[in-house]
């Protein structure tokens, strides 16, 4: 075991503005879940993404099930999603009562792949009323045509850009064109409010709608009065304070995770064997993770052997994200396409990321992954 310090894959990276914050909230006495920090943090998330209305919670996985709460889906409908995800971008669709079906990942890439959707929507008998993209590892699906696949076919688009903060395409912050956006702000994503996430859209009723939700569906009135179930899901106001602070060093987390990702790749690229995902035209990726695919017949070992290897010397690396379709709690549910999202996962291996990361920690990882080159 090494004695080095601990590299981690992803951590908490505070800025010089976040203590100061909570303190303000701490003298203020706003230890709830309301108050100034919720509304500045809110408005700097619609600032920074550009979509109109947003609101903080508790975590990206509520802010998908308010969505589908809000949409209204239920037994015998169809959501559709991709299966190369983090299981909090599906696991409300089970709270609805609904099985997902799962879609297969672009060539080469992390996204949903938009050629295979349209040939599935176009065949399907019972179209999808959601379908779900996921802007896996900060890179952002094309808005214009998934924009046109939801208008043509009728579905409520979902973007679940919980990995996606600070990322465009087009010039376009991910999210922005869909129906409802997702995001996150959980203790290993590029910013963190320790524990959160927001549920962002265009439309101003839908948000209002999932704010009444989100708050135990309390009808305004002198007493309590129901006249349907929500949920505990607000963000508190101290969370937030760390939000608002974070916010304001994104541009720079998300320029130090690029840099990060151009360092692995200017000690890894010429390796054989190992492969980087780059980014298609027009796309500004946050790099949330760097991910490498090693093929073991070019490299001469594989993602079991880098990953065991790299902990011996007590660094944390992880496997990309299991496909859904793959997973014991999905068994039975209808996969669509190829075999894309279990190669990469077969294949794949995220490297330390964390924005703090100096350029020892890179040649430290790179060293040890070229050692087992042969
Ligand atoms: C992190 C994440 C979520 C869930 O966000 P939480 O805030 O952890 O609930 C959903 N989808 C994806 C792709 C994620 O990476």
């Amino acid at each position: 075991m090494s004695a080095a310090p601990r590299l981690y894959l992803s951590p908490p990276h505070m800025g010089s503005r976040e203590q100061a914050l909570v303190g303000e909230v701490f003298a203020s006495n706003w230890i709830a879940p309301i108050g100034p920090m919720i509304d500045a943090f809110e408005a700097g998330l619609a600032r920074t993404t550009g979509i109109d209305h947003v609101v903080a919670l508790s975590s990206g996985t509520a802010g998908l099930h308010l969505a589908l709460r809000m949409i209204g889906i239920g037994p015998g409908d169809e959501v559709w999603g991709s299966t190369m995800t983090f299981v909090g971008g599906v696991a409300p669709i089970l709270y609805m009562g609904v099985t997902p079906v799962f879609l297969d990942i672009e060539a080469d890439g992390y996204l949903l792949d938009l050629d295979l959707l349209e040939s599935a929507l176009a065949a399907a008998a019972q179209k999808p009323r959601v379908v779900i993209t996921t802007d896996l590892y900060g890179h952002v699906t094309d808005a214009r045509r998934m924009r046109a696949l939801a208008d043509r076919f009728g579905f409520v688009w979902i973007s679940d850009a919980a990995e996606a903060v600070g990322a465009y395409r087009d010039g376009v912050h991910a999210g922005k064109g869909a129906d409802f956006a997702i995001l996150s702000f959980n203790g290993n994503k590029i910013i963190t409010t320790s524990g959160g996430g927001a549920l962002a859209s265009d439309n101003s009723e839908a948000i209002a709608q999932a704010r009444f939700l989100a708050t135990q569906a309390r009808e305004p009135a002198p007493h309590y009065e129901h006249k349907t179930y929500g949920y505990n899901y607000r963000l508190s106001n101290v969370c937030a304070a760390i939000g608002v602070g974070q916010l304001e060093v994104l541009a720079d987390r998300v320029a130090a995770r690029r840099a990060i990702f151009e360092a692995y790749r200017a000690r890894l690229g010429d390796v054989p064997g190992i492969r980087f995902v780059g980014e298609p035209d027009g796309m500004a990726a946050n790099r949330w993770l760097t991910t490498i695919a090693i093929d073991p017949d070019a490299a001469g070992f594989d993602r079991v052997a880098a990953q065991e290897e790299l902990e011996r010397e007590n660094i944390e690396s992880r496997p990309l994200w299991k496909p859904m379709h793959l997973q014991p709690v999905f068994r039975g549910a209808q996969a669509i396409g190829g075999d894309q999202a279990a190669r990469a996962f077969e294949l794949g291996l995220c490297l330390p990321s964390g924005s703090a990361m100096g350029a020892g920690d890179i040649d430290r990882v790179s060293d040890i992954v070229r050692s087992l080159a042969r």
